[in-house]
């Protein structure tokens, strides 16, 4: 059972939350629902749905009484199946945080001291007793921060989390996050204190590295609402009465990694009684931005993985290898002398056995730790990240061994949601790849890396990821939330900032017009309603979607074509010099041209689905327009004479050619691809689409080809360099063997993975039909010599099992679908074959490959 895709949510911001329930696997289809709605404490009803005949188990609205803020519910719900009327569920829970900012009385509080903020600072923390007069019955902490934060109750961590809030558009969504906190607070004398650093308002952040970007301040906001035994309510906020000092984070960013003292510590500083006569007070900071609560999951730490090797450098330096790139931090655990400062470096990869830390541009990435001298020491760095999967020790006491160090692995908890296997190991160590760059770069938003001085939310990048985001994991939650700020950040004129949060457009207003990129206002909304099967992320996109195509259609004017402006094009092309990343083959204004039509028709299918009949009218009109235009400026001769593979492929995935152009413009495409001898020759836009399109039109030979490619550039060539995330660019490291000299050397960058929605569409043959998976295909396309291939998919309805195999000449094909979905199978033979919930052995005679 979720609310608002989540499970069990504390604090949500929604009015009418939308509920959904999977079945369970022995019921095969619903034909109706009853939900009922209680008030937790009270019991009273607030929704009582009674029956509705309806196969509806996705965000069914909550229609009941006004929940308004604070409101704890708990709800069931039961079904009419094939067999009858099932059992009321168990309970399920959800509560209401804080909807209105009258709600608030705390005032945000930022220590009463001037600060030179032109440069990292030690952090500080804030700490406030009160006493209570009785057993606590319940608590919740209501809480956010300019900045990072870190909160404790009585010596003890409040919520599992790390790097809250999150980075939103903070100067119009700040997210808040409540916590239960009853089990923290007693009767008597307590205490609440929290740490707070610079983070992404206040730290290095951009291209161009900057600080305080949005404050200069740090600030806390924090609400404390407890509920005693006789009924009474006890609320602490934050306002003039706390107390604020500078301990033992001696500086603390995102890029530059943290500089702990352990000799500063202050011991029971969070519980009551600690003396802080000689600490600061605080002043009120005034922040306008609207408070919202979180819709996606929080970043956790979510594993920690061993050295693999413990080596010496040739500098004499330590150097753990991990065994896999990641993003996170190290968790040490010494013994030493007071004093002694423990240096923890990162990089992605070594050069000449030494950490090659020039692609990390101008982050240092670079973690210091001095020791109390007390014994066994425990530190892991708390508000900071880093892309790594080598690390280099300097200042450890005595000989490292493999318990000291851990990696801890750090992203944004969202459930796994896919998996794939084949009887080829480099394809799987591919898919895996594409699933640890998926992990490295959602944390609280879509990045486009995580080690360099950049992690920033750039559309393009999710623009063509998303698709093969959703399948590996519910990336639900943190994309409707960055849609939501991409929503609020966009530009008076519609425009997109390229990256969201936007922290770019004041400098570079041109890059907020770019195409590929700014499509993601209209691409991704439309992917997560594909998925989820939710259009209410449609309604609440629908105005920025809009914008956005309104937006080029005055850039392009009557002509309908898109030839004017900044682009970033088909960004990274092979062919582009390492230093002009944007000069791909493919004409840029073709390609701006292309997505103009692409986003066009998207919206048009938008409106339709939200009812908006005169905006479907008016967009299926202009698209048709915008084909008619692209195809007399560019494809007269149906792309028959171009020279890049990427104006072929978005003319094809886009339905720009007329039906009797695209053979002849897929030979092109073929043999374009024979002229690299099976190599790719694609950038970040025409990567996505080449092995569907070439699929599509019965050329999954060469789709094959492309995947199974070892030589540069090819998705399976970092695999045979050890690769073990996606790489910005194909040829990161050089056959030779030797780094490439570009500035863009990220080896944790998704937009290449892309390709995962190919293996899951096409190889394995699962597509959406109807959104959210309630009715989809099954048409597998074997190829390439695999013998088998299978895939899991947790959807919305409940998990989706597929699997092929070649047996002689038959493919066995077995196929799982959840209760009330409908699947098509397609055999390679064309036969079809609709079936419905259960498990599904089919056979059929294999196609000659
Ligand atoms: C980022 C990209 C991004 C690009 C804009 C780079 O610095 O890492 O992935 O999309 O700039 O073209």
């Amino acid at each position: 059972m979720r609310v608002d895709h989540l499970a069990a949510p504390l604090g949500i911001g929604a009015e009418r939350p939308r509920l959904s329930w999977k079945l369970a696997a022995s019921t095969r289809a619903q034909h109706a629902y009853w939900v009922r709605v209680l008030d937790a404490g009270s019991g009273q009803l607030l929704w009582d749905s009674e029956k509705v005949d309806s196969p509806e188990s996705l965000v069914v609205p909550y229609a009941g009484t006004e929940l308004g803020s604070r409101r704890r519910c708990e709800w069931r719900v039961k079904i009419w199946g094939d067999s009858g009327e099932s059992e009321w569920s168990e309970p399920a829970r959800f509560e209401t945080g804080l909807l209105d900012r009258s709600d608030w009385t705390a005032e945000f509080i930022t220590p009463d001291c001037d600060e030179d903020t032109t440069q990292s600072l030690p952090c500080p923390w804030l700490r406030r007793e009160f006493n209570l007069t009785g057993e606590v019955v319940s608590a919740r902490l209501y809480i956010t921060a300019l900045g990072v934060y870190q909160a404790e109750i009585n010596g003890l961590h409040v919520g599992g989390d790390i790097l809250r809030p999150g980075w939103t558009s903070y100067r119009h969504r700040l997210c808040y996050q409540t916590y239960d906190v009853t089990t923290l607070l007693r009767s008597g004398s307590n205490a609440i204190g929290v740490v707070l650093a610079d983070g992404w308002a206040r730290g290095n952040l951009g291209f161009r590295p900057r600080r305080n970007r949005y404050t200069d301040r740090l600030a806390l906001l924090a609400q404390l609402e407890i509920r005693l035994v006789d009924g009474s309510e006890v609320r602490v906020a934050s306002d003039g009465a706390w107390r604020s000092a500078t301990g033992p984070l001696l500086a603390s960013d995102l890029y530059n990694g943290e500089i702990y003292d352990a000799r500063f510590e202050f011991l029971g500083w969070s519980a009551p009684g600690f003396d802080d006569h000689d600490w600061a007070g605080v002043r009120r900071l005034d922040w306008p931005a609207a408070l919202v609560a979180p819709v996606g999951p929080p970043v956790r730490r979510i594993e920690t993985v061993d050295p693999v090797t413990i080596g010496t450098s040739p500098s004499g330096k330590a150097i753990l290898d991990f065994g896999q790139n990641l993003v996170g931090r190290l968790r040490i655990r010494a013994e030493g002398g007071s004093g002694r400062q423990i240096t923890l470096r990162h990089a992605e990869v070594l050069e000449d056995g030494e950490l090659f830390t020039q692609a990390l541009r101008f982050a240092d990435a670079t973690d210091r730790y001095t020791l109390k001298g007390a014994g066994k020491e425990e530190w892991e760095p708390e508000f900071t990240f880093h892309g790594f999967r080598y690390a280099e020790v300097d200042g450890w006491p005595g000989e490292i061994k493999p318990s000291d160090i851990q990696a801890v692995v750090c992203h944004s908890d969202m459930e796994r949601t896919g998996w794939f296997k084949c009887s080829n190991e480099e394809v799987n160590r591919l898919h895996e790849n594409i699933v640890w760059s998926l992990r490295g770069n959602f944390l609280d938003i879509p990045t486009d890396c995580p080690q360099r001085s950049e992690r920033l939310g750039w559309t393009g990048d999710i623009q063509v990821f998303a698709p093969t985001a959703c399948l590996l994991y519910d990336v639900c939650g943190v994309l409707r939330s960055w849609l939501a700020d991409l929503a609020a950040d966009q530009l008076p004129d519609g425009g997109v900032p390229a990256v969201i949060p936007d922290i770019v457009s004041d400098d570079l207003p041109a890059i907020s017009s770019a195409a590929g990129w700014a499509d993601a206002a209209v691409l991704v909304p439309w992917t997560l309603y594909r998925h989820y099967g939710d259009p209410g992320i449609l309604d609440a996109q629908y105005g920025s979607m809009r914008a956005w195509v309104e937006h080029v259609r005055r850039l392009a004017g009557e002509k309908l074509v898109w030839d004017s402006g900044f682009q970033f094009g088909d960004w990274l092309d092979p062919t582009a010099p390492p230093d002009k990343p944007y000069q791909a083959r493919a004409d840029r204004h073709l390609v701006a041209t292309a997505y103009f039509a692409r986003s066009t028709e998207t919206l048009c299918l938008a409106a339709g689905v939200l009812g908006n009949t005169s905006d479907a009218r008016e967009y299926a009109g202009l698209a048709a327009g915008i084909k008619q235009a692209f195809r007399a400026r560019y494809t007269p001769d149906g792309l028959r004479s171009s020279g890049s593979q990427t104006e072929i492929v978005l003319a094809l995935e886009f339905g720009l050619l007329t039906p009797d152009q695209e053979p002849s413009a897929v030979d092109r495409l073929v043999e374009l691809i024979q002229q690299e001898d099976y190599c790719l020759g694609t950038g970040f836009l025409g990567t996505p689409g080449i092995c569907q399109v070439l699929s599509d039109h019965g050329r999954e030979d060469v789709a094959y080809a492309l995947l199974l490619q070892k030589e540069c550039p090819s998705w399976l060539y970092p695999v045979t360099r050890g690769a073990t995330t996606i790489w910005e660019r194909w040829d990161a490291i050089k056959p030779d063997g030797t780094i490439n000299p570009g500035e863009m050397l990220s080896f944790n960058h998704y937009a290449y993975g892309a390709v995962g929605a190919w293996l899951y569409g096409t190889v394995i043959g699962l597509q959406i039909i109807e959104p959210g998976w309630r009715r989809f295909r099954v048409a597998p396309r074997p190829g390439g010599g695999l013998g088998w291939v299978e895939a899991h998919l947790e959807s919305p309805h409940g998990p989706i099992d597929a699997r092929w195999e070649q047996r002689g000449d038959r493919l066995e094909i077995e196929v799982g679908i959840p209760p009330g979905a409908t699947a098509d199978v397609v055999l390679p033979t064309g036969e079809a074959r609709t079936l419905t919930s259960g498990r599904h052995a089919l056979s059929s005679r294999s196609p000659k490959s």
